[in-house]
């Protein structure tokens, strides 16, 4: 089944659904279950080399990998309220074992607060032992109403990072969501993923939490996409489950906790920012193939063919020997041309041409997939030409991500200019505000954008506020979003 190419830059909504299915990444709307898909090899090879570096940051920090039961019964989900009515219209329910009914419901998670601060009720008693950082990788189930989006809005989440920690004072914890914060950068920057970091308002916080802070990053059809969180949770969650532990002093307090996480909206970012009219171009830290090898056959020769073949084999294991993984396209059904949309289409960063003229010159010719620029290298500069070579284009991913982000924040005086913006598609809108909750959320109203709340790091602040005129305390953002 072959789809029509579709434009990044106009069409983006069907470019997306065009390239995870005719890259073989993600199999979307076919299996007879809403929400859900299946990562196809190709996609879960991207998927385990970005899990590769999340945990490798993770695990340089002092997280520890943990792996807690999908089911989490009723009585301990319902011990914070203000967290299961976050949920409640969204958890999927287990009720029965074959025909009848089971001894308790148990909900599929939706994320995994409560479960493992009960753990942490029994594990934690002295101050001595905090503090901990807890993570995991797996799937969460949210049974969506809205409409779902593959890799975006899902009813079952399968990459989900989500880390836990605890922390004796109300300070640290506060500490750790810096932290959090500074390894998402890291994270971000090392994909050349651009983004934005903002304080989300009250009336969109995390369900339970003291505040929460998100990343988000702008997709090339306009709408921000949250693609990371990190939350101050205080002392909700081990009040709700009794998490005691002793203090330095003898008395037992309630420790403070924070979450962080991520999930396949990453992947979707990856895919969809680094892109063009040919498909996805992979960052080359995430590519399962940095580099392909595309022989071109000799026009009448056999033997040269063969010889070809040979050329291209020594440019993989000199390539292999050195860490890039290297594939050697050696179809014969298909003609070159169509190799390189094929390729193209993978988002392969790398390409390298090899026929006659670079056999007989003891060369070879390599083509970026970011900028199309192509150039003869002779085979003794190979690896280091190549390795140089993907280190710009994941230098160049991230300049052209960070421009476009950059060239689609837009600064509205009034209401009338923000609604233009929003309406027009200009991006991400930042306003003046006054800092009351009822103007940020008439705002919205009246705009009809998101509230993505205000930027993380401080500002200067000149202004009147939009909505009521009075001074401005703060700078506040507003999207069309995901
Ligand atoms: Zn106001």
């Amino acid at each position: 089944m072959k789809v029509k190419r579709e434009r990044w830059s106009s069409n983006f909504s069907e470019w997306y659904d065009w390239v995870l299915s005719e890259a073989e990444i993600y199999d979307y709307g076919r299996y007879p279950v809403k929400g859900v898909g299946i990562w196809r090899p190709y996609g879960f090879k991207i998927r385990e080399k970005l899990l590769e570096l999340v945990r490798r940051e993770l695990n340089q920090t002092g997280h520890e990998e943990v792996l807690f039961p999908l089911l989490i019964p009723e009585e301990l989900i319902k011990k914070e309220t203000e967290h299961i009515k976050g949920f409640e219209n969204e958890v999927l329910w287990v009720t029965k074992g074959g025909e009848s009914e089971t001894d308790t419901r148990m909900a599929l998670r939706p994320t995994s607060e409560v479960a493992i601060s009960y753990m942490e009720s029994l594990w934690l008693k002295s101050y001595k032992q905090l503090p901990k950082k807890y993570y995991q990788i797996v799937s969460i189930f949210r049974y969506e109403t809205k409409a779902t989006r593959p890799l975006i809005r899902l009813r079952e989440v399968t990459t989900f990072k989500e880390a836990h920690t605890i922390h004796l004072t109300y300070d640290d914890a506060e500490r750790q969501v810096m932290e959090a914060v500074e390894i998402y950068r890291k994270i971000f920057d090392m994909l050349g993923i651009p983004y934005i970091i903002s304080r989300r308002p009250d009336w969109d916080k995390f369900p339970g939490a003291e505040y929460t802070i998100a990343f988000e990053t702008l997709m090339p059809d306009l709408k921000t996409l949250q693609i990371g969180t990190v939350h101050h949770l205080g002392q909700k969650f081990t009040k709700a489950l009794d998490v005691k532990i002793q203090a330095e002093d003898g008395s037992l307090v309630y420790p403070h906790q924070t979450s962080y996480g991520l999930s396949d909206r990453v992947i979707s970012a990856l895919i969809s920012i680094h892109g063009d009219d040919h498909g996805p171009i992979l960052h080359p830290l995430i590519a399962p193939i940095k580099v392909v090898i595309i022989p071109i056959p000799s026009v009448n020769n056999q033997k040269e063919t063969l010889n070809i073949i040979e050329h291209c084999k020594r440019v993989k294991d000199e390539l292999g020997k050195n860490d890039v993984d290297a594939t050697i396209d050696e179809d014969t059904e298909l003609t070159p041309g169509e190799k390189f949309y094929k390729w193209e289409l993978k988002g392969v960063p790398l390409r390298v041409e090899i026929g006659p003229r670079e056999l007989n010159s003891n060369t070879v010719y390599i083509k970026r997939r970011d900028t199309l620029e192509g150039k003869s290298i002779q085979f003794e500069e190979l690896v280091v030409e190549v390795t140089r070579t993907l280190t710009e284009i994941g230098l160049y991913l991230k300049e052209r991500g960070e421009k476009f982000l950059k060239e689609h924040i837009f600064k509205a005086e009034n209401l009338e200019e923000a609604k233009k913006a929003l309406n027009e598609g200009k991006g991400i809108v930042e306003v003046h505000w006054c800092n009351d909750n009822k103007c940020g959320l008439k705002l919205e109203e009246i705009t009809g954008g998101q509230v993505k709340g205000v930027p993380f790091e401080k500002r200067e602040v000149n202004g009147s506020c939009v909505v009521c005129g009075k001074t401005a305390t703060n700078i506040l953002r507003i999207a069309k979003t995901y």
